[in-house]
């Protein structure tokens, strides 16, 4: 009999910036930033972009009650999905909530308060019923998760900062890693610390290398730079994340292509993949 894995990672939503929804999007998803991890009989949600909308659903259907919501940071594209994560207004739930960038800003809770605010959306977080905690850590802190299972945590480069996760347990890591800026020519140490050696590396590939000068500053980063990284780390395998919203189908890919011209395990994250480790 096969072994059960220790993790498995699905991908709800994959796109950077803003949800696109349409007929040039169906191949690699149009819905924005969400992860699930399964790992020591625990649920953690990285981001809670437009995709963890259909991840709620799943929850309930199947009875979870219990999961760890792991922010990168708070830009509208990682929280818009919140709001709509309809497990959270249910009494018998139980959500930790945790974010790494906000520790002298007021808290996550504010954060995620603020965004579900009158005039902006009707239905503030008081209504949600499930039992909310939240957990404000500086990003390079370890988190423990539960028997077995921790999130090493390091800061990325991004504007009003990010967070980037390595989930732990049994021998296996998967890396979170997004969004971030690098600066050409100049790996990020902190990512390469954090990234070392990990089975699966999810990095932020907004860009194109050619695309990049364009857009210094903008706080995103390439799949050309995942390559390298994860080559540079000793890490097994990148996962290209976080899909401009200006790249359709065709380009995505053609991005699969080349990137299989450069390495035989890189992988395009599209909506409904599932990777077990
Ligand atoms: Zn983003
Ligand atoms: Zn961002």
């Amino acid at each position: 009999m096969a072994e059960a894995p220790a993790m498995t990672v699905r991908f709800w939503g994959v796109r950077g910036s803003i949800a696109c929804p349409s007929p040039a999007y169906i191949a690699f998803g149009g819905n924005t930033s969400c992860v699930e991890v399964r790992v020591g009989g625990r649920i953690l949600i990285l981001d809670a972009g437009t995709g963890v909308r259909a991840l709620g659903k799943l929850l309930q259907r199947e009875g979870s009650r219990e999961a760890d919501i792991l922010f990168s940071h708070t830009h509208w594209d990682h929280v818009n999905g919140f709001p709509f994560f309809t497990p959270a207004f249910d009494p018998d739930h139980a959500f930790r909530v945790f974010a790494g960038h906000l520790a002298d800003q007021g808290g996550i809770r504010e954060a995620i308060a603020g965004h579900m605010h009158e005039p902006m959306f009707p239905v503030p977080l008081d209504v949600m019923k499930a039992r909310l905690t939240f957990t404000d850590f500086r990003a390079g802190e370890t988190l423990d998760l539960g028997p077995g299972v921790r999130a090493r945590t390091a800061p990325l480069n991004h504007p009003n900062g990010a967070t980037a996760y390595r989930i732990e347990h049994a021998g296996r890591s998967v890396c979170y890693v997004t969004d971030t800026e690098h600066v050409p020519g100049r790996p990020d140490e902190n990512v390469l610390g954090l990234i070392a050696g990990a089975d699966v590396v999810i990095y932020d590939s907004t860009y194109t290398d050619a695309e990049l000068p364009a857009k210094v500053g903008w706080g995103h980063s390439t799949w050309q730079e995942g390559v390298r990284l994860v080559r540079r780390a000793g890490a097994k395998r990148l996962v290209v994340f976080h899909h401009d919203p200006d790249h359709e189908d065709d380009d995505m890919t053609a991005i699969e292509r080349e990137l299989a011209g450069e390495s035989d395990d890189a992988v395009v994250a599209r909506e409904g993949l599932r990777l077990e480790l």
